[in-house]
């Protein structure tokens, strides 16, 4: 399926996360549906709560059920010019029954999710302690919420102390309890808020940014999920660093229990 075509002429999907990432199941209705044979399709809501795998965050899962008896295995979800796609199996019903305006219901699952928010969010606050650890600006250049899950980074890969350093913050971060605040902003407003941001050289260009800000630390655009308090992260695991191939950059693994 070209997916630039599936959403052709389609307005952007409000995404419920970005007002609530805590969203586990909601109501909304079909603007499209393309069937992939007959027991797999892809379907487009007006509104949705499930993330796409982007922003180095896996994919949401869990089910779309329509009020015409149909119920979709979400497995994986794709986000192209603002607007989310659904794509599963179906599991009940008959997929001639959904069509544009069919009112459905979204479920994610959630402990999944769940996890790739505190994931998230440790990785932004480990941003801003490694910051403060080395003395430079981190760069990300990507990272990965999901097994493994880390963090990449510009440059050379910083000694053990300022690691241990870095470290040492992010924990006093998580049991300090700070806050996660969300705005909504204009992209040049987004420039002069967060011209310095790590993740900078790597934003999608939008007239709507999103802005967030743990407590104390340096604001960063981002579409993703986020814990609304750094406690909620739990004990934060560093596993190891490793040099990139090339050398350019390093890499910061760590989970999180
Ligand atoms: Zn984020």
């Amino acid at each position: 399926m070209d997916l630039k075509l599936l959403v052709k002429d389609l307005p952007r999907t409000e995404l419920i996360y970005w007002t609530d990432s805590y969203t586990k199941s909601f109501e909304s209705e079909v603007v499209r549906v393309a069937p992939d044979g007959r027991k797999k399709a892809y379907l487009v809501t007006k509104a949705s709560a499930f993330h796409a795998k982007s922003g180095g965050q896996p994919s949401d899962t869990g089910k779309i059920t329509t009020d015409s008896g149909v119920t979709l295995d979400v497995k994986k979800v794709m986000m192209l010019n603002e607007v989310v796609t659904h794509y599963g199996s179906v599991t009940e019903g008959d997929l001639v029954k959904i069509q544009a305006g069919t009112k459905v219901k979204g479920e994610i699952n959630w402990i999944e999710r769940y996890s790739a928010m505190r994931k998230h969010t440790a990785g932004h606050l480990f941003d801003y302690c490694l910051e403060v650890a080395t003395g430079k600006p981190s760069k990300t250049v990507d990272s990965w919420l999901g097994e493994p899950c880390y963090v990449t980074y510009a440059g050379k890969t910083p000694d053990e102390s300022a690691i241990s350093k870095a470290v040492k913050l992010e924990i006093e971060g998580i049991r300090k309890g700070l806050l996660v605040r969300v705005e909504f902003v204009s992209y040049e407003r987004m420039l002069e808020i967060a011209r310095d941001a790590p993740n900078i050289a790597r934003l999608p260009k939008s007239n709507l940014m999103r802005i967030v800000t743990i407590e104390g630390c340096r604001p960063i655009p981002c579409g993703g999920t986020h814990v609304r308090n750094t406690k909620e992260i739990g004990e934060f695991q560093f596993q190891k660093i490793e040099k990139t191939p090339d050398g350019e950059a390093f890499r910061v693994y760590f989970g999180v229990e």
